[in-house]
């Protein structure tokens, strides 16, 4: 086992390297504005977990009180923030992603809106319990990973008590200590049933079955 806390590639990050094989991995959070004030405690305790597997890389903050632009669009990959996460993603080959943002009671409605894909071209997020939301991340970095990556978006709400932070905690440590993807989605099904299948539902009709969820 291996822990380290280096500033690679301008941005705190830490290095976990089990001696249990496993397939990289790559935790960021913060991606822009100021939501890193939420993503970070939470990445920071993930770090600091003593069971996980290959390697991986945790990145509690990318931005730091940076200016909103949306991960959604090109301008995001070609901000100081993209070209960070770019390159990350670049140089370590992740075959889990999981990408952390926060957002604001006023913005629930938006996220999970059926009508999203129709709006703005992606899938609705869906909320498995008190305002948790996961999703696919963006359709552009999306292209940067191969077939059989697995890649997640968790909106972490700002409002929650620690206990829903601790929840969230709870989904990143599945990805950290497990060697699978199928390993991380039986587990997440068996604990949301009801909202992993709509999950799983939103992705395949948004992929058209040209990946598996996620
Ligand atoms: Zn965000």
């Amino acid at each position: 086992m291996f822990f380290e806390e280096s500033e690679d590639y301008g941005v705190k990050l830490y290095r976990l390297t089990a001696s249990e094989e496993g397939p990289p991995k790559l935790f960021v959070g913060g991606l822009h504005g100021k939501e890193g004030l939420y993503t970070a405690p939470i990445l920071e305790r993930l770090a600091n977990e003593e069971i996980y597997t290959g390697q991986a890389i945790i990145v509690p903050s990318l931005a730091e009180n940076s200016k909103y632009i949306d991960v959604l669009s090109e301008e995001y990959y070609g901000s100081k923030e993209g070209i960070k996460l770019i390159r990350l993603i670049e140089n370590y080959k992740p075959s889990f992603y999981f990408e952390l943002h926060a957002y604001g009671k006023q913005s629930y409605t938006k996220l999970t809106d059926p009508e999203r894909e129709k709006r703005i071209g992606v899938p609705p997020f869906v909320d498995l319990r008190e305002g948790i939301l996961i999703g696919s991340i963006a359709p552009i970095l999306r292209r940067k990973f191969r077939e059989n990556d697995f890649c997640m978006t968790i909106e972490v709400p700002k409002w929650q008590s620690g206990k829903v932070r601790a929840e969230v905690l709870q989904i990143l440590r599945l990805a950290l200590c497990k060697v699978k993807r199928e390993e991380v989605m039986l587990e997440l099904r068996m604990r949301y049933p009801v909202q992993i299948k709509k999950a799983e539902e939103l992705f395949r009709q948004y992929y058209r079955n040209r990946l598996k969820p996620f």
